[in-house]
């Protein structure tokens, strides 16, 4: 039998943690090219047309990991069309000649459940506790990545040096890439946070703070976005991004509590889960206005059904509070151009609004 060369999606900088944890399993990893406009052009020309769009970016990258040699793929699923993703993918390159084999990563009600799922589905001879400690690893990495670009978001455009803050995140991302147990793992975000920490910043006493939320893969996906983290961040606004992979982790950890804390939180602006991260949208945009945030940017792919129904809430609860929150909808023609112009636009009101100029 050919041995197993995996993949799976790219997302950000979370292939460390995907690499380690196939890696664990005895696989042999295919990461993965990172995102090009051709990936997504693969991608669209093979997919459904109505589709969404995270569905086109992924078969984009599995074209181009099978074609450097990946047999095996690994894709999560979830409650929405992400449902399907797998089963629909695996027909579509099946059509195309490909010879794969589809691995779905169910998170399920319970995380042993999964781990168990994902060991069967494999077919490895590693024990349970080997599998579960190749998830912990994995998760701690993605603990560490999460800090590290958390940092990076909230002072990247206060940084005294240009570049110094992006020159530290990348060495302890490569770092990170080349860890081999959690002690070191951990002894990396230590050292990352130290230097971090160290780095000349001028900050306003109070800057702008924008929350960034929305759809997972938009959010996760910097290429996907076209970063706009990263362009907020360097235009001096403090940035954040409740929508982690850790925070993925610590909400399937609590199941459905989460979701009722989230109806709970929400100021009665959602009262049932709207499926994916509607849900968070709504109840987080509440909390964060609350919070005295300057604003939310919302990022949707285009069809996406649990961010079209948040939409409407958030909308009236920007309206009610005057909140401001630019909503931006993602497909594959979207332009970068007309991205940056809304975010401008929306960033010079923001500020204007900061000074007293513009009431909304
Ligand atoms: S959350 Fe939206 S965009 Fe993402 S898979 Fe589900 S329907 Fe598609």
């Amino acid at each position: 039998m050919e041995p197993r060369k995996v993949t799976f999606p790219h997302m950000g900088e979370y292939w460390i943690g995907f690499k380690a944890l196939a890696e664990r399993m005895g696989c042999e990893v295919v990461v993965p090219p990172r995102m090009t406009v051709q990936t997504l052009e693969l991608g669209t020309r093979h997919s459904p047309e109505f589709v969404c769009v995270p569905f086109k970016y992924n078969l984009g990258n599995f074209i181009e990991a099978i074609e450097l040699g990946a047999n095996t793929i690994i894709q999560a699923v979830g409650g929405c069309r992400f449902g399907y993703y797998a089963e629909v993918q695996a027909a579509i390159l099946k059509d195309l000649g490909y010879d794969v084999k589809f691995i779905r990563l169910d998170a399920g009600r319970n995380p042993l459940d999964m781990v168990r799922g994902f060991r069967d589905k494999m077919g490895t001879n590693k024990s349970f506790r080997d599998v579960k400690d190749a998830f912990f690893f994995a998760a701690r990495l993605g603990l560490a990545i999460d800090e590290i670009q958390d940092f990076a978001r909230k002072n990247l455009g206060f940084q005294v040096t240009p570049g110094q803050i992006e020159r530290i995140e990348t060495k302890y991302l490569a770092r990170l890439a080349a860890a081999t147990n959690i002690r070191e793992v951990d002894a990396i975000r230590q050292e990352a946070k130290a230097e971090l920490g160290s780095v000349a910043l001028d900050r306003p006493e109070n800057p702008l703070r924008v929350a960034i939320l929305g759809e997972l893969y938009l959010v996760l996906e910097p290429f996907s976005n076209y970063d706009i983290g990263r362009q907020l961040a360097l235009r001096g606004i403090e940035v954040h991004q409740p929508l982690t992979i850790t925070e993925m982790i610590n909400h399937s950890i609590k199941g459905f509590k989460h979701v009722d804390e989230l109806i709970a939180h929400s100021g009665g602006w959602v009262d049932h889960h709207l499926g994916a991260h509607g849900t968070e949208s709504v109840s987080l945009s509440y909390t964060l206005m609350k919070e005295g945030f300057d604003g939310v940017i919302h990022l949707k792919p285009f069809g996406c059904m649990p961010e079209v129904n948040a939409m409407s809430a958030m909308q009236k609860l920007s309206r009610e509070y005057t909140f401001p929150i630019l909503f931006i909808s993602y497909d594959s023609q979207t332009a970068e151009t007309g991205v940056n112009t809304r975010i401008e636009a929306f960033c010079d009101m923001l500020e204007m609004r900061k000074k007293g100029v513009v009431s909304a």
